[in-house]
């Protein structure tokens, strides 16, 4: 059987990612969704082990320990990972997966599956990548400088990934990644 494709969504914070994700599940049932555990509060309507699995600061430092998390990152002030096993054994029953990360975290996945699929996602310019994370509304107005600062950052790691990704309209977006996903199938077929 052949192994599944391990897909990395990623791109500055407040780019989209979670948006475009959450449409590309739905229009790609058969996708495995890695769910990340976090050090960071729940937002209103997110549920354990859908949207994250919400952990304490000890709990995740014990995580990294007994080394179930593939890759970890710290984004503004909390920690953020995605468990190790999870990942394997979907990949070994020969199903996609795909990992909804920032930039630091991708680049570890890199380091581990080269194999991978990563893809950056473009907002349509900063001036709109700024909008967004203003438009958030969620966060105090030192959190929403730091995360600006740190989006400017990471768009100099585009080069690093395998293809780019313009959030410009959901949909679009959707689709430049579902016409990814359906190459990447027909590059590793074998008869
Ligand atoms: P948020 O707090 O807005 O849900 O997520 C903040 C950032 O953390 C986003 O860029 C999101 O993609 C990223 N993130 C979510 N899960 C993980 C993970 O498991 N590992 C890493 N490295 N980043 C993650």
């Amino acid at each position: 059987m052949n192994r599944g494709l391990l897909i990395v969504l990623s791109g500055p914070s407040g780019v989209g990612k979670g948006t475009v994700c959450a449409a590309l599940r739905r229009k790609m049932p058969e996708l495995i969704y890695s769910v990340s555990a976090t050090t960071r509060a729940p937002r209103a309507g997110e549920v354990d082990g859908v949207n994250y699995f919400f952990k304490t600061k000890e709990q995740f430092l014990d995580m990294i320990a007994r080394d179930a998390l593939l890759e970890h990152a710290e984004y503004v002030g909390n920690y953020y990972g995605t468990p190790r096993e999870f990942v394997e054994k979907t990949l070994s029953e020969g199903k996609d997966i795909i990992l909804e990360i920032e930039v630091q975290g991708a680049l570890k996945v890199k380091e581990k599956f080269p194999e991978g699929v990563f893809v950056f996602l473009l907002p349509p310019s900063l001036g709109e990548l700024e909008s967004r994370i203003v438009g958030r509304g969620t966060e105090s107005k030192d959190k929403i400088d730091h995360r600006l600062s740190v989006a400017v950052e990471e768009m100099n790691l585009l080069n690093k990934y395998d293809y780019a990704v313009f959030n410009d309209e959901i949909d679009l977006a959707c689709g430049r990644i579902q016409a990814i996903i359906t190459a990447e199938h027909c590059k590793r077929e074998r008869i």
